[in-house]
């Protein structure tokens, strides 16, 4: 495969890909494939222009829901509107959306220009039409030189580059991505990324993009739906969905690296102006705020959860600190601008960031400080977050 082409980011004429209005609007969609049921009750409002990932791991009902949405999949249960119009039963062509595929669905006999032209030339839009749309997206996506290549002589970036432009001449009113990134490298998949997240924000067009990448749907999106087992667990602004995860779930499976939990018991006593947390290993101790003297009494089983960037790290002795707890290095991962350590405490493991310049070795005594507003409580039967 050539990997000649230039990846620039494409530069889009604004004014020419205006997209009307299109908000999207999921109203308790249900999907079963005989006793499967793929998606179960899923309710989402897509505002106009906005780019929404849905997330989740493999088999959880990401690629059902976007079908729906498409029209290729019939729905069992639930509507979809777009705008004021209800949808659900419209035909896939009548929808006003494209969608990009994983495998880019692109014609191997066609050459470029075909393959950007199909759609077009089905609708029987007129000839010298056809070329001008086509011209027009090819060049915002610099494909102009391309036009005659086969699809079998283009590389994996260009390839996604003629499935983008397959999607966007056809002028959208919502764009659908189906892990399209999914079957590149590393190195190009990071370049690719960048492109859709610039094209999104020059076409300003709404768009739902599927992903099991949380990393890719935390750079991509502004909102995020977090799916499980055809649920939807929390649906919220991508900063939202980090920084206050609404289960233990969602508090896992987004961020890099992972969130660290521990088991223990909970106490919240506004009486005794304090908030303690026990397990075998560990026993921390926070001072209340006077304005936390009407905090709700906690008595409970529950997971303590810390991102890496929030707990703090020392080598100096924990002093008089009640929020800290001394543990021992087992592994260092240098990353070049950060290091991560984890630190263990009997069966407990907590991730830190620190300075690459720290040079903290394996089996070092540390100090871990869990500042008490960086915390989140999940509780240990429901995974649901407590909200203290
Ligand atoms: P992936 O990331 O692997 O594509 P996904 O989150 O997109 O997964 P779906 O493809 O939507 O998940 O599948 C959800 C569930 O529905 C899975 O259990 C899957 O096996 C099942 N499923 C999907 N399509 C069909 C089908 N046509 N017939 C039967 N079961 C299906």
């Amino acid at each position: 495969m050539s990997r000649t082409c230039g990846l620039r980011p494409a530069v889009v004429n604004k004014r020419k890909f205006q997209p009307s209005m299109s908000r999207v609007s999921i109203r308790g969609l249900a999907k079963s494939f005989g006793p499967v049921q793929a998606v179960k009750d899923v309710s989402l409002d897509i505002p106009d222009r906005a780019f929404v990932t849905l997330l989740g791991p493999s088999g959880c009902g990401k690629t059902t829901t976007l079908n729906m949405l498409a029209g290729l999949e019939k729905v069992t249960r639930g509507e979809i509107h777009l705008d004021e119009q209800n949808i659900t039963s419209w035909a896939p062509h009548e929808r006003g959306m494209a969608m990009v595929f994983q495998n880019y669905a692109l014609y191997p006999h066609m050459n470029v220009f075909g393959n950007i032209a199909f759609a077009l030339q089905l609708a029987k839009v007129p000839k010298d039409k056809t070329r001008e749309r086509v011209q027009r997206v090819a060049k915002a996506l610099e494909l102009e030189a391309l036009l005659e290549r086969r699809i079998s002589q283009l590389s994996g970036g260009q390839q996604q580059r003629v499935a983008l432009a397959r999607a966007m001449v056809k002028e959208p009113k919502v764009f659908l991505f189906d892990e399209p990134l999914s079957n590149l490298d590393a190195a190009l998949r990071t370049r690719m990324r960048s492109e859709i997240k610039k094209l999104h924000q020059q076409l300003n067009a709404t768009s739902v993009f599927v992903t099991h990448d949380q990393e890719e749907a935390m750079i991509l999106s502004d909102y995020i739906a977090v799916m499980r087992d055809g649920e939807l667990v929390q649906y919220g602004p991508a900063e939202d969905v980090y920084r206050k995860p609404q289960h233990i779930y969602v508090a896992t499976f987004i961020g890099k690296p992972r969130m660290s939990t521990i088991p223990g018991h909970l106490r919240v006593s506004g009486q005794d102006g304090v908030m303690t947390f026990d397990n075998d290993d560990i026993h921390l101790r926070w001072p209340l705020a006077t304005r936390d003297g009407q905090a709700t009494a906690i008595d409970a089983e529950v997971h303590l959860g810390i991102r890496a960037e929030d707990a703090r790290m020392s080598t100096d002795g924990a002093g008089d600190a009640t929020d800290t707890f001394t543990g021992t290095v087992a592994l260092v991962e240098p990353l070049g601008s950060d290091t991560y350590l984890e630190i263990v405490r009997g069966p407990h493991a907590i991730t830190t960031r620190v300075e690459p310049d720290l040079h903290i070795k394996p089996n070092a005594q540390v100090v871990v400080q869990l500042p008490r507003h960086k915390l989140h409580f999940f509780d240990a039967g429901s995974g649901v977050r407590l909200n203290l």
